[in-house]
């Protein structure tokens, strides 16, 4: 009985990701690559080192919210882990928000941020979701143009000092809907030179933040979302004390588990517009823009980060006289989700170029009708790729994977939030076929830009062994197109039920564009073949998924 299990192992985190470090090769010049390649390799050194570690001791810790105190006074306090206070001090010193506000390198600070993002997130558990929402929170109020709140609290979100730090939270999901927030119940009574709110927040993450966006209806105001009006408060008073916020309790989660969700009730809680009385959900735009970016980035992470730990393990399990890396079957499902992870990897970093651009006004108007179609189908593919590489992780570990203390299950926990918050699938698809009709007079441009910048990606590519995947992009964009013409002739019910499908296929479609681009730069400049590989190997899992379902077969299901 000498038999023991070697564990998977993580190294420098940046130094061995080729995919990263190959985009940036192409992405940045030379000069500034150089410049910022420290803080990643720094990053890169702490996610596969102390605070992959610490995530692992860190395992069984949850937070804990205390109501009241020994004497009977409500306090209601939130106890974070010891991970995400590490966690919070590294994402303030290294600037994981700060970077894309500092803009050192132009636009291109954003994507050194998502690449600080992405090297971060998989050893924080999902202490993603606070940043996102400060980084959000930041974009928010800087576009509002509300100086006096710009003043008051967008330098302690983008500040690198973890003492001033602030984190901020998102308030809108209420329990008549997350999805139709024009549902919203909450009030603000106008008084003492603002407002006070009154009502219940259903879903509110990182309940630990000194701020909040929240959406609230003024007294008087019509229903629906036009009547709801975006607000910031601050949560608690100079004594730490809730303003009249209770937390009701934490919500008892899937995964996420070290982030604290919380039901609250608002009794009175001072707040202030951020923007004009109506037009909240216009409004918070910005926020969820930001958010969805790191939404994808997040999942490329995780994707990363299961190929790597998988890699790994398959070089030092043996089975049948070998280890698993020299099995072809195994090597061929590893190398199909490693395909299915840098497929991922090129769209949701091809977002955070377009945002970097946006955000320093030096994008044109058809790169930012591209970013309005893009942002929305990039969250919602690279979400539900997340979960099907995490799942197929943990199967290449057979019964490790299913195993609590092996820190993997938690991957496909985590991984299963990305396609519901910040816009489900669905409601991501119908945003899509919005964006795409949101070109003015012309509601075909949003379908243009899509389809030029996937033509874009392919007319240079040369090398005969993308010739099958160039094929493959063209033929699904083909269909999506003239399945698009269809629909919105045949009317609203095969448009609606088809969307996911058409959705996805656009996902799907540009990201085998983006990646066969990259991989003919990588063969040009690196003499490498691995993105051709990985291109022919993703063309092959399935790009379009239109199917031409009769929608009239739908209300027989139900
Ligand atoms: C861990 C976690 C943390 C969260 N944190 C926050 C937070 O900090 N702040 C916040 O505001 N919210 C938060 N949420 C809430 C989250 O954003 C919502 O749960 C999400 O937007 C979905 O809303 P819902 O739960 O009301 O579902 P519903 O809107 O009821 O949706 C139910 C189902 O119906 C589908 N659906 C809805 N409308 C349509 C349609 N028109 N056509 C077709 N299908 C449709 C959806 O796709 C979904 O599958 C969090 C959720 C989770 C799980």
């Amino acid at each position: 009985m000498h038999f023991q299990q070697a564990p998977p192992a993580l190294g420098n985190q940046y130094d061995d990701d080729r995919v990263l470090r190959s985009y940036l090769r192409r992405v940045f010049p030379a000069d500034v690559l150089v410049e910022i390649e420290e803080s990643l390799r720094e990053m890169g050194r702490l996610a596969g080192g102390e605070l992959y570690e610490l995530q692992l001791a860190d395992r069984l810790n949850e937070p804990v919210l205390t109501q009241w105190d020994a004497w009977g006074n409500r306090i209601d306090q939130v106890e974070l882990t010891p991970l995400w206070r590490v966690a919070e001090r590294i994402a303030a010193e290294h600037g994981v928000v700060a970077t894309a506000y500092e803009q050192k390198h132009g636009s291109l600070s954003r994507v050194h941020q998502c690449a600080l993002a992405y090297l971060f997130t998989p050893s924080t558990d999902i202490y993603s979701c606070p940043l996102a929402m400060t980084d959000g929170a930041a974009r928010t109020l800087l576009t509002s143009g509300n100086q006096q709140l710009i003043d008051r609290a967008v330098p302690h979100l983008i500040t690198r000092d973890p003492r001033e730090f602030w984190t901020a939270g998102q308030w809108m999901t209420e329990l008549t809907g997350g999805s139709d927030v024009g549902l919203s119940e909450t009030i603000a009574k106008p008084q003492e030179g603002g407002f006070r709110l009154y009502g219940r927040k259903w879903f509110t993450s990182a309940i630990s933040s000194q701020m909040a966006l929240t959406l609230a209806r003024p007294e008087g105001n019509p229903p629906g979302g036009r009547g709801l009006a975006l607000f910031y408060l601050e949560t608690r008073d100079e004594h730490g004390r809730p303003r009249n916020i209770q937390i009701n309790r934490l919500k008892d989660k899937l995964g996420t588990r070290k982030v604290p969700t919380a039901e609250l009730t608002l009794d009175g809680t001072p707040a202030q517009l951020v923007k004009g009385t109506t037009d909240g959900v216009r409004n918070i735009a910005p926020l969820l823009n930001i958010t969805r970016l790191w939404n994808g980035i997040s999942a490329v992470a995780l994707m990363r980060r299961g190929v790597a730990l998988s890699s790994d393990y398959a070089r030092k399990r043996v089975a049948f006289g070998a280890p698993l890396s020299e099995k072809p079957l195994h090597l061929d499902t590893l190398a199909t989700l490693h395909a299915e992870a840098e497929a991922a990897f090129h769209l949701a970093f091809y977002v955070a170029e377009l945002a970097g651009q946006s955000e320093t006004r030096e994008i044109s108007d058809d790169d930012a009708l591209l970013l309005r179609v893009l942002t929305p189908v990039m969250k919602l593919t690279t979400g539900k790729q997340a979960v099907m590489v995490a799942s197929e992780v943990l199967e290449t570990f057979g019964g490790a994977g299913y195993v609590e203390d092996t820190g993997l299950p938690v991957l496909l926990r985590d991984s299963q939030v990305l396609p519901i918050w910040e816009g489900t699938t669905n409601v991501l698809a119908l945003d899509t076929l919005r964006a795409l009709q949101s070109g003015e007079n012309d509601p075909q441009r949003g379908l243009v830009r899509f389809a030029a910048a996937v033509t874009r990606c392919l007319e240079n590519v040369r090398d005969a062994r993308l010739a099958d995947a160039v094929r493959v992009a063209r033929t699904a964009l083909d269909h999506a197109t003239s399945w698009l013409a269809e629909a919105e002739r045949v009317g609203l019910l095969a448009l609606e039920a088809g969307a996911r499908r058409f959705s996805l296929t656009l996902g799907r479609t540009i990201e085998l564009a983006l990646l066969i681009k990259h991989a003919q730069w990588s063969h040009d400049h690196e003499h490498d073949g691995k993105a051709i590989a990985s291109a022919r190997r993703f063309a092959a899992s399935g790009i379009n998924l239109i199917s031409d379902h009769d929608a009239d077969d739908l209300s027989e299901l139900l």
